[in-house]
């Protein structure tokens, strides 16, 4: 094949998917020559799967994304079509921002920012080879020859490595959706001593809309008072679609049940591990046969479509069946499938391979994210993306990595799970994974971390006016409700018609809010010298009243927790250290922890290695001293 000279850049991204596209806009904002390439520009930003942005821990990553100066919060706000807050009936650490998205206008929007972001030039090539000296990345090739030199190279192909579709017996090579697959990139990064491994993910049919009947199924609007995903955004209103409930009955689960065998899932053709928690319908049966029904969300892909996207409804059946045991589900009588549910199976990589800034460990100026690094969903890709983005300009630049740790962000705990811990399956956030999520809340997450970035050049400075306005704001209001008076006679029959207990003395209004049955927006007639406030400032103020037992109980623990992130680990090779266990010499040696606080996550390394690390730490620490 012949070969030419096509470009020198900064950033090469491979790859246009969530992760792609947050990597290099935030590498071309940091003003980096960023080009990304990408099989087909059509699936720019592509949802495979499901159509909506955000939900429980995934809303989270969102609004961090945003804080830190991403596209993706900025997108979805724009190309929504419902919008929903999460567990509202709990505690504020769980509220998890979800919108439904008109996937084809959420790729329209992201490929005109990319088009149109100065220093990024996006291509449609499949990229076949990297061009690596001496352990170091240098460029890459393409299927049809064209050469580039890179600074940098960021991977981000996502599920079309190696990509093969299940159907039934119906088995073939393709990326998601009927796009080409990426068949030759693999072989090179084997060639180039990167293990990979197969994981597997599914998704549900599409059936037109045409064909249901929503008279048997269970309405689910939107919320009326919307919250953006995006900081920059005070308010947004649009006309919403609804979603739709039915359930799974045991008829459907008959017709299953029946065709176990027939699923390539149980037929033992699919070797990739799946996920847990995101299971098909036939893994969820097999599982829980106890459970007479699943509910099923049926979601609209847009509105410019008739596509509905069966949530609930992932599988690797073959098509008749899908039919039939469709058809057997409330509303979906006269069903036509569009799009049949299939499972993808492709190549990734185990990530314990990569440091904490997502470089490679044993080839320099080699990063990657995304469902390449063993994770699942579109927000865990954009997360990668943008840390991956940031620290190849910021490697370029001669720079320290930007890495968030597990006290500061959700994406500091993704990271951290996928290169500390490793993965066995897809990995997906969930705000069980984070010790410290009451301090993690998806509503701070700008105050958390938009100045972070403004210190390195991403987030713009509207983005750091309005966070440093908002804390001035906060700190004027929690003065002001420290200091404000509310008279006992004044407020008493509204607290008794509430059913709280009457006031004796004036009380401040800091105190009366950590009743948990009062709240901010309830009071507002009897708090005569209130400034009118953002929602998100007043609302700040309020939670740091109500929870503040729990948060400086928190904040005590990130202490503990910093204390031991602060204890460096450089150039210490473990099988030296004696009386380590040699579990956790190996262990050690393949993570490389550079911290006490990232070792004592490693599975397989006890707390009496890290006490044996601690000591061997201190030693080397005084001979040192003592030679110098
Ligand atoms: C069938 C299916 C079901 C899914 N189900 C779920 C689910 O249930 N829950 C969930 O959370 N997530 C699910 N996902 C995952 C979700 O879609 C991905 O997590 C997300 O899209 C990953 O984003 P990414 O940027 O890593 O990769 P992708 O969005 O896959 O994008 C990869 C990009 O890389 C490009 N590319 C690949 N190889 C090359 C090459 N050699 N040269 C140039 N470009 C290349 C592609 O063209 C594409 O632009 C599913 C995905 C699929 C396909």
């Amino acid at each position: 094949m012949d070969t030419f000279f096509a470009g020198k850049y900064d950033v090469i991204v491979i790859g246009a998917g969530h992760a792609g596209c947050e990597a290099a806009l935030a590498a071309a904002r940091l003003n980096k020559k960023t080009l990304m390439l990408t099989i087909n520009l059509d699936s720019i930003a592509m949802m495979p799967c499901n159509p909506s942005i955000g939900g429980t821990g995934k809303g989270h990553l969102v609004r961090e994304i945003d804080a830190l100066g991403g596209e993706m919060g900025i997108n979805i706000d724009k190309t929504f079509i419902q919008s929903k807050m999460l567990n509202v009936g709990k505690g504020p650490a769980v509220h998890s921002l979800r919108a439904q998205a008109d996937k084809s206008k959420y790729h329209l929007e992201m490929k005109k920012v990319i088009e149109n972001t100065p220093l990024l030039d996006v291509k449609q090539a499949e990229v076949k080879e990297l061009i690596i000296e001496n352990n170091m990345a240098k460029g890459v090739i393409t299927s049809i020859g064209s050469i580039y030199h890179g600074k940098t190279v960021v991977l981000a192909t996502g599920t079309y490595l190696g990509g093969k579709i299940f159907i039934g017996s119906a088995v073939f090579s393709s990326g998601p959706n009927g796009l080409a697959p990426s068949m030759l990139l693999t072989e090179n990064l084997t060639q180039n001593n990167i293990p990979m491994r197969r994981f597997k993910t599914g998704t549900p049919a599409r059936v037109n809309c045409r064909t249901l009947n929503y008279d048997k199924m269970e309405r689910q609007d939107g919320d009326k008072k919307i919250v953006p995903f995006s900081f920059l955004n005070d308010s947004l209103n649009i006309e919403q679609v609804p979603c739709w409930l039915t359930y799974t009955n045991l008829k459907t689960h008959e017709i299953i049940t029946d065709n176990f065998h027939r699923s390539a899932l149980f037929s033992g053709e699919i070797e990739g591990t799946g996920p847990r928690y995101c299971p098909s319908i036939e893994d969820k049966i097999n599982r829980f046969h106890d459970k007479d029904r699943h509910q099923l969300f049926i979601e609209p892909e847009g509105l410019d479509t008739n596509e509905m996207y069966v949530q609930g409804m992932s599988t690797s059946m073959p098509e008749d069946v899908q039919i039939s045991f469709m058809q057997s589900i409330p509303g979906l009588e006269n069903v036509e499938i569009m799009r049949p549910a299939y499972a993808i199976e492709y190549d990734c990589i185990d990530p314990t391979q990569l440091k904490l800034s997502l470089e490679f460990k044993d080839i320099e100026n080699l990063f990657s994210a995304g469902q390449f690094n063993g994770s699942s969903g579109y927000e865990e890709a954009a997360a990668q993306g943008l840390i991956a983005g940031i620290n190849a300009a910021q490697k370029i630049n001669n720079a320290d990595p930007f890495v968030l740790d597990r006290s500061e962000a959700y994406i500091g705990v993704l990271i951290d799970d996928l290169v500390t811990k490793g993965t066995d399956e897809p990995y997906r956030m969930m705000t069980s994974r984070s010790e410290y999520r009451l301090i993690l809340r998806q509503d701070n997450a700008d105050l958390r971390l938009t100045e972070k970035s403004y210190k390195i050049g991403l987030a713009t400075q509207e983005r750091f006016d309005r966070v440093s306005q908002k804390i001035v704001l906060m700190e004027k209001e929690m003065d002001r409700m420290n200091n404000t008076l509310i008279k006992a006679k004044t407020i008493n029959p509204f607290l008794v018609s509430i059913g709280s207990s009457e006031l004796r003395d004036s009380v401040t209004i800091t105190n009366l809010l950590k009743r948990p049955e009062i709240f901010y927006d309830q009071i507002e007639e009897f708090d005569t010298s209130r400034p009118s406030l953002r929602e998100d400032i007043w609302k700040q103020c309020e939670i740091s009243i109500k929870y503040e037992g729990y948060i400086k109980k928190q904040l005590k623990q990130v202490e503990k927790f910093k204390s031991l992130e602060t204890k460096r680990i450089s150039e210490v090779d473990f099988y030296d250290v004696d009386g380590l266990r040699l579990e956790a010499k190996q262990k050690l040696n393949d993570i490389q922890p550079t911290s006490i606080g990232q070792a004592s996550r490693i599975s397989g390394v006890s707390p009496a290695d890290i006490s044996v690390l601690l000591v061997y730490l201190d030693y080397k620490r005084r001979t040192k001293k003592n030679e110098s």
